[in-house]
């Protein structure tokens, strides 16, 4: 295993934080393997994680598997019980809650259809989270933290835009304390976009020791988050990466927004799936997700016109994903969110394009145009949770 010295660094400032945070993220590793990524003395090493091993915070698993003579190196793993969040991701179609766990395990609980009117979401949210901790009795429950489709002051907690419900500078703090007084836990909320980044940069081997790149989220529009020299970038108000709807098009179709022509008027699965319902009827499917994975089907099989309308969905994909590669340099672009559900040889196609089409030079350190490793739900559950975690671990530490 080889992990640069800042991924290291970039996860935590003091040595016991540093090995605490580095089981965290590598479930499995060995004494070892974290002497030789963090570069600390081997006793070092042994003592920090017997202190961790005491504080109840790791566990030893069982041995490794190794080809080579002699003992075989003890795996270490955080211990699941020792902290859980509540984690919430709210979508366009439903909102789903799930207990999140110290060791990364994401346990899904209960989901809803998610309410457009924000009172009575909070209050439903309010219930289900209060049954949650309650089941509990509140055991280890350390944080809640929400993933939402639109611009969040991560700071204030303030909704700042959530354009499909038109929730716009609503209070998310008060708002859910006033339905659970008694909640005195910290209250985590962010873009679902920058979350899921999050996830992909501990858990996608594609992008290890790669510390620049841009994470597309494909979804009822278009998001997405930003890597710069190993740091996710949020921007002074945390709206950065909002590509979709950078311009692609000045005359184009009115985007919500109120620009024209913006990326994801061209690529959204929305936009997408309208356009195939336009001639050819409702595709069959309960949700966005089905709905499209029906599209992919058909456009596999050459169904009616949609070959030529994902051709073109990836056509500007590439289009977009160029201005992204041109501009921020980057070493790797996840198509994430819906992305997941792409065969692999649309990543193909969208990597020739890009090659095709992109700054030479740009390209040099350009490394990969590919899939998320998690599922969206999934993305967005794991990010929210490890804020809850990385929170926790600070604090278990001091
Ligand atoms: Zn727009």
């Amino acid at each position: 295993m080889k992990v640069k010295k800042i991924n290291a660094e970039r996860m935590g400032y003091s040595n016991k934080l540093m090995v605490f945070n580095l089981i965290r993220y590598s479930p499995g590793i060995s004494r070892n393997e974290i002497t030789k990524i963090t570069g600390l003395d081997k006793s070092t090493v042994t003592k920090i994680t017997y202190e961790l091993i005491s504080k109840n915070l790791i566990h030893e698993g069982n041995r490794k598997l190794s080809q080579g003579p002699g003992r075989k190196p003890i795996r270490l793993e955080a211990v699941d019980t020792a902290a859980a969040s509540i984690v919430v991701k709210v979508g366009v179609e439903k909102t789903v809650l799930g207990l999140g766990y110290l060791n990364n395990f994401i346990e899904k609980v209960s989901a809803f259809d998610t309410p457009k009117n924000f009172s009575s979401f909070v209050s439903k949210v309010a219930f289900e989270v209060n049954k949650i901790y309650k089941d509990k009795n509140g055991t280890n429950i350390v944080g809640i933290s929400f993933s939402f489709p639109g611009m969040i002051d991560r700071k204030n907690l303030i909704i700042e835009y959530v354009p499909h419900f038109n929730w716009s500078n609503v209070d998310l703090k008060n708002a859910f304390l006033k339905e659970l007084p008694y909640w005195e836990k910290p209250i985590f909320a962010a873009n679902e976009a920058k979350l899921a980044l999050q996830a992909e940069l501990y858990f996608n081997k594609e992008i290890k020791n790669l510390n620049n790149g841009v994470y597309i989220f494909i979804s009822q529009g278009i998001g997405g988050a930003l890597l710069i020299d190993g740091q996710i970038y949020l921007g002074p108000n945390y709206t950065a990466g909002e590509f979709g709807h950078m311009t692609i098009h000045e005359d184009g179709e009115k985007c919500f927004c109120n620009n024209r022509g913006c990326w994801e008027t061209f690529a959204s699965i929305d936009t997408i799936s309208k356009i195939y319902e336009y001639s050819n009827g409702k595709l069959e499917g309960q949700n966005y997700e089905e709905k499209f994975k029906n599209l992919i089907d058909k456009a596999q099989k050459r169904e009616n016109n949609a070959y030529e309308i994902i051709d073109k969905m990836l056509y500007y994909l590439a289009v977009g994903a160029v201005n992204l590669i041109n501009t921020l340099n980057p070493e790797f672009v996840i198509f994430g969110g819906y992305g997941y559900l792409f065969p692999d040889n649309y990543f193909t196609q969208i990597g020739n394009l890009i090659k095709e089409r992109a700054l030479k030079p740009t390209l040099k350190t350009f490394k990969k145009a590919t899939k998320p490793y998690f599922d969206i739900e999934t993305a967005c559950l794991m990010g929210a949770n490890l804020r809850v975690m990385d929170e926790f671990s600070e604090k278990a530490l001091v």
